[in-house]
């Protein structure tokens, strides 16, 4: 195997977090420079509401912090919606666009979240893209077709191993406590390198894929196990630090 990227576990917090909750970021903090993520960087994406201060909790720390959406456009008449510029002029490094909640609750095209994401390459900061398919196109072994479209479609323009993060999720792995067998994460992983190799050349064997849906302490190893799985996006497990250095532990020694 060629060297592989750094692994990133990144947690998605949703919309879950207040003042309080700030101190596991504090938590999180010191067990990544006790060492507890081993060589995995540590992201971690709260509520808007909370980038600033988490931010500012690990500023001159390792550990990176995200948004969990953004709008395509830099400012404007856009009521309610937050740009890729705010989010780094409170702090963030990351912003995930595409997320399986994000498609179906505010019904984002593929166009949409390409849009999002060449926003985010463009303000300098790292695109987490999520793509995975439901459960009604894997039992149509249609997961490959779905996947294979949705990174064609919402691949940004500009986009290298050093600015876009790719994010397997399983629609039906999300919250549910289900995950696929390591087989069906590899087989699809696989495919996913593959793509991003066509797309990008050479610079895609750089580009971290991570697996998310249902990763918890338990099962984290095996699933960081898997050839071509690059880390890990965390929901419900990263609302704790017990539980997300439980995971962030699987690249430890
Ligand atoms: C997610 O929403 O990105 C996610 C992976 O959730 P969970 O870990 O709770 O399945």
């Amino acid at each position: 195997m060629t060297d592989r990227p750094r692994p990133l576990v990144a947690g998605n917090w949703k919309m879950n977090g207040l003042i309080a909750s700030l101190s596991e970021v504090s938590a999180i903090r010191d067990a990544v420079a006790a060492g507890g993520a081993g060589r995995a960087e540590v992201a971690i994406c709260p509520p808007a509401t909370l980038i600033a201060a988490a931010a500012g909790l690990c500023k001159d720390t390792k550990i990176a912090i995200g948004g969990q959406d953004c709008h395509a456009a830099r400012n404007g008449a856009h009521t309610g919606d937050i740009s890729a510029d705010m989010l780094k002029d409170a702090g963030a490094t990351y912003v995930i666009v595409g997320h399986s909640e994000r498609r179906t609750d505010h019904a984002e095209t593929n166009e949409q979240v390409r849009a999002k994401a060449e926003a985010v390459i463009a303000s300098g900061l790292k695109a987490i893209l999520c793509v995975g398919e439901s459960k009604n196109e894997r039992e149509a072994g249609k997961t490959l077709a779905v996947v294979g479209d949705q990174i064609e479609q919402s691949w940004p323009k500009g986009a290298s191993a050093k600015s876009l993060v790719v994010a397997y999720e399983p629609i039906w792995a999300i919250g549910t406590g289900l995950t696929p067998t390591p087989d069906d994460v590899a087989e699809v992983h696989a495919f996913i390198r593959h793509q991003v190799q066509r797309l990008l050349g050479a610079d895609g064997a750089g580009v971290r894929l991570l697996y998310g849906g249902s990763v918890k302490p338990s099962n984290a190893s095996e699933l960081m196990g898997v050839r071509d799985v690059d880390g890990a996006l965390v929901g419900g497990a990263s609302l704790t630090a017990k539980d997300f250095m439980g995971i962030a532990a699987a690249y430890k020694g």
